[in-house]
């Protein structure tokens, strides 16, 4: 992180004049090319600590810009939307019950797209945990590793969360999982050996990380209870997340058993607080449906988690600056090994389809950008990359 965030500043400060080559690059001192594939023991778990995040695959910005260009091009929000198990296949059968294939969804139509390898640390098929800790960390992890370094000596490995902190940015976990301790903001929000720690991940956001925005199920640790304690104001209802209101002063806590609010009303709340911190923020949203419907192999389930998803985008994309706020909608992996294969797709029906299996594959799953910054989506690249994107912020 130090050096990294070194380079930034060291860059910015060198933009006295009007122009400068900024080359920053990933793996070891070599350029990496979109598709390279670098390895994960390359691109996630680099040796020594200087070059620790340097080596994730910073994005590949190697173009000549002012200081009013750079300033440009460097997000100062980002918001990060997972669909848990979504891939290409969920999009289109979404898109086919929505309006007969004709139109992409919202996020399908973002400037920039590209696709993510999801492996874990070994190459297999990655969990959740090991997925979202690749985003959050940008390295290459075993399953159920919640932000450690495993394979490894198990030391903790700074999150997309911490490093928005350091910079002075408040940051929102959002998800529809139950819990709220689930992998995926997990291992944003905190450390733990295993995903199932959910007392070591509930203190890990209460106490350590204290995210300015907290929403989503509850469990025997992350109890509304738990969170007042430690200081934040508490929702467990719509009228309850109304209430509170705008900028609230305390950090905000929502606890909510059950599918409302919306992800799209959560989304809206959570961005009504973030928004009134003038150096920025980073906010997760995460719909956990379209992988529990995967799991399931029920295709109407996962079309409902996905219109849900895309509605949470459109919510982003009203309330934020497209100037300022990078938008990156993408997955964690894919669930279901789902294909769809209807010819004749109708607007409100469920396209016929097959499932592969009830759990994960190891498909590449679709990205899509929009705002300063998301120029760097292109190609197929490693989900270690991720967390470059999320982090290359002014
Ligand atoms: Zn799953």
């Amino acid at each position: 992180m130090a050096r990294y965030t070194g380079i930034m500043r060291r860059t910015a400060r060198a933009l006295s004049s009007a122009v400068v080559l900024v080359a920053i690059c990933g793996c070891r001192g070599r350029v990496p090319q979109p598709a390279d594939g670098c390895a994960p023991t390359q691109c996630g778990d680099a040796g020594d600590d200087d070059n620790e995040v340097a080596n994730v695959g910073v994005p590949d910005l190697d173009v000549v810009v002012g200081e009013d260009e750079l300033n440009r091009a460097l997000p100062s929000n980002v918001v990060l939307f997972i669909g848990d198990g979504m891939g290409a296949e969920q999009q289109r059968a979404t898109r086919m019950f929505k309006n007969g294939d004709a139109a992409p969804l919202t996020f399908e139509a973002f400037p920039h797209a590209g696709c993510v390898h999801t492996a874990n640390a070994s190459g297999g098929v990655t969990d959740s945990a090991a997925a979202a800790t690749a985003m959050a960390t940008g390295h290459k992890v075993d399953n159920h590793v919640i932000s450690q370094r495993t394979p490894g000596d198990g030391r903790e490995l700074p999150t997309v969360v911490e490093i928005a902190h350091a910079r002075g940015k408040s940051t929102g976990l959002v998800t529809t999982a139950t819990p709220l301790t689930d992998a995926t903001p997990a291992a944003f929000g905190a450390h733990a050996s295993t995903r199932y720690d959910d007392a070591s991940i509930a203190n890990g956001y209460l106490q350590r990380s204290r995210p300015a925005v907290l929403m989503g199920g509850p469990s025997a640790s992350m109890t509304a209870g738990a969170a007042a304690d430690a200081g934040y104001a508490t929702a467990s209802s719509s009228d309850e997340l109304d209430a509170i209101g705008a900028a609230a002063a305390a950090p905000l806590c929502g606890i909510f058993d059950g599918a409302e609010p919306s992800l799209a009303e959560r989304t809206r709340a959570a961005l009504e607080e973030l928004l009134a911190d003038e150096d920025g923020f980073f906010l997760l949203v995460e719909h956990e449906g379209t992988d529990n419907g995967g799991h399931a192999n029920d295709l109407a389930m996962i079309i409902d988690a996905v219109l849900a998803l895309e509605a949470a985008v459109d919510t982003a994309l009203a309330l934020t600056d497209a100037a300022d706020t990078l938008i990156i909608v993408t997955a964690d992996h894919e669930t279901g090994s789902l294909t769809v294969h209807d010819a004749s797709p109708e607007a409100g029906a469920v396209p016929e389809h097959s499932f592969g299996t009830t759990g994960h594959s190891g498909a590449d799953v679709p990205i899509f950008a929009t705002g300063p910054g998301a120029e760097a989506v292109g190609g197929c690249f490693q989900n270690t990359r991720i967390f470059s994107l999320l982090t290359a912020t002014r």
